[in-house]
């Protein structure tokens, strides 16, 4: 159902569709993800990919090819009053 992509087919999709990167203001857990690379659909709660390591930014992954589907950086420089 889902495609098997290589390594080189993933790289080159990476370039293609890049994550969409929002202000983490307007990141909603809920929102319905589409995944271009494999048509996974799914709300970053749903996929349990979601990476709060990083101190700069969240990232939602696919859960099925590993596709970075969204990305909601903290608003660290400029701070919202
Ligand atoms: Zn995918």
């Amino acid at each position: 159902m889902f495609k098997q992509l290589t390594d080189k087919e993933r790289w080159e999709a990476m370039r293609k569709y890049p994550a969409k990167i929002i202000p983490y203001a307007e990141y909603d857990e809920n929102v319905e993800l589409i995944c271009p690379i494999c048509g996974w659909q799914g709300t970053p709660k749903e996929s349990g990919m979601v990476d709060t390591d990083s101190h700069f930014a969240l990232d939602v992954s696919c859960p099925i090819c590993d596709k970075m589907l969204l990305v909601a950086e903290y608003a660290l420089a400029n701070p919202i009053d």
